[in-house]
């Protein structure tokens, strides 16, 4: 009798299991920031997410995107530089 118990209390729970797999339909909108809907707003736009002018790359326009190169040498630590790369083709 106590397994018969067993057995149904495991099949409750992969029911519940696939009931959570089915859930999985798109969430509602989460609500983010003024400032975080402007700068998707910008990049669907392909205009640059700090200041609006029309970006170069995904989302920065050339004057911001040579400072976020610079900004990440900084934080990281980088010695080479790739001469190449989109951020310089601006200077
Ligand atoms: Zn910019």
């Amino acid at each position: 009798m106590a397994e018969k118990k067993k057995t149904t209390k495991k099949k409750a729970a992969k029911k519940k299991a696939t009931v959570r797999t089915v859930r999985a339909k798109p969430k509602a909108k989460k609500k983010v920031s003024r400032q975080r809907e402007w700068q998707r707003k910008m990049r669907e736009e392909g205009r640059c997410i700090k200041c609006g002018a029309p970006a170069v790359g995904k989302a920065l326009c050339p004057t911001h995107l040579a400072a976020e190169r610079e900004r990440q040498r900084k934080l990281k630590g980088w010695k080479g530089r790739k001469t190449g790369a989109l951020s310089y083709q601006f200077e």
